[in-house]
């Protein structure tokens, strides 16, 4: 394996067995440090032989659910404990993440729209470029710990795309129904080849990512969800041979196939939803209201459901601008 390509060094040995921590160096000469890095933290465990997976979190640093989950993971496991090699990202746009913002804060880049990224780029290009040509050559597996952020709310859901055959369809939908989260989703339509899930599928790499709650908080239940779903998914993949799984609860299987499956502000203002997650609704249904203070004496801006399906996703801040997701939709398969 040649580092030649990206000028991000690793403190780990990719072939060393046991357990290593540390940081990709990131280079990042500024004003206040000339020959300083951002420090990207890593974890890996190798023992014996057996597959590789990378999981990651952070890609979005306002997405805290996945992040406390692969933390807690770096705590618990040790390099025994694993079968095969497990490489760890807490905090994958690590500038994202230390702020606490879905983008990065020293380039505004989005990690997830930022494949196949660029070596020679700003630091959200970098670390996209060193993810998708130095660590997915090396994996078999890739799991993206995602959630709604501090913008959005999911119920945990798993999310996949099809398989290209047969074979692989079965391959990730065991993977995903593994996880046994509340909810399972796949993806319809065509990927947009910037995010995480298209560079795994670029490189061959057999890939879920999760939307684990949001809301830019954690809650006990998420978190148990999710840390139970890790462990498993860990477990079916065979890098985790002495853990227990307990009866699975049952998976809902849903979709989305088309853009009317989303709800957008058609206005500015202030949102009133008139369902909670998780309602089941109608095409035609009023969704909510965009109320004007500004100049109360206006009407609001009724906005409306134009698919039947279950409310998966839900806009969390109430001031909302044209054009901002308020809902969307996920129907049964
Ligand atoms: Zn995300």
């Amino acid at each position: 394996m040649s580092e030649a390509k990206s000028l991000i060094q690793s403190e780990i040995d990719y072939e060393l067995s046991g357990k290593q921590t540390g940081f990709l160096r990131l280079p990042y000469s500024v004003h206040r440090s000339a020959y300083g890095w951002i420090p990207v933290p890593i974890v890996m465990l190798k023992n014996g032989s057996g597959p590789t997976a990378l999981v990651m979190s952070g890609n979005h640093g306002d997405e805290y659910e996945g992040q406390v989950t692969l933390t807690k993971l770096c705590q618990n496991l040790d390099a025994d404990d694993i079968q095969g090699r497990l490489i760890i990202l807490p905090m994958a746009n690590y500038p994202a993440a230390h702020a606490g913002l879905r983008t990065s804060p020293f380039d505004a880049g989005n990690l997830n729209r930022s494949f196949p990224g660029d070596p020679g780029g700003n630091p959200t290009q970098m670390i996209a470029h060193y993810i998708e040509e130095i660590l997915m050559p090396m994996c078999d597996y890739f799991f993206d710990l995602h959630s709604g952020g501090s913008s959005l709310r999911y119920p945990a859901t798993v999310l996949r795309k099809r398989g290209d055959d047969g074979d692989q369809e079965a391959a990730l939908e065991a993977l995903q129904q593994s996880f046994d989260a509340p909810f399972g989703f796949i993806f319809g339509g065509r990927n947009d080849p910037r995010v995480s899930s298209a560079a795994a599928w670029r490189k061959g790499v057999l890939g879920l990512t999760t939307e684990l709650g949001g809301a830019g908080t954690v809650t006990p239940e998420i978190l148990a969800i999710a840390e139970r779903g890790v462990n498993r998914l860990l477990h079916h993949i065979g890098l985790l041979p002495g853990y227990e799984p307990d009866a699975t609860r049952g998976m809902r299987r849903m979709e989305l196939t088309g853009q009317d499956y989303f709800v957008y502000a058609r206005d500015e203002g202030l949102f009133e939803p008139y369902v909670d997650l998780l309602a089941e609704v109608k095409a035609g249904e009023p969704a909510g209201a965009i109320h004007h203070p500004e100049t109360p004496w206006v009407a609001p801006t009724i906005c409306h459901f134009e698919h039947d399906g279950l409310a998966i996703c839900q806009r969390i801040p109430a001031r909302v601008e044209l054009g901002d997701c308020l809902f969307h939709l996920a129907t049964d398969i």
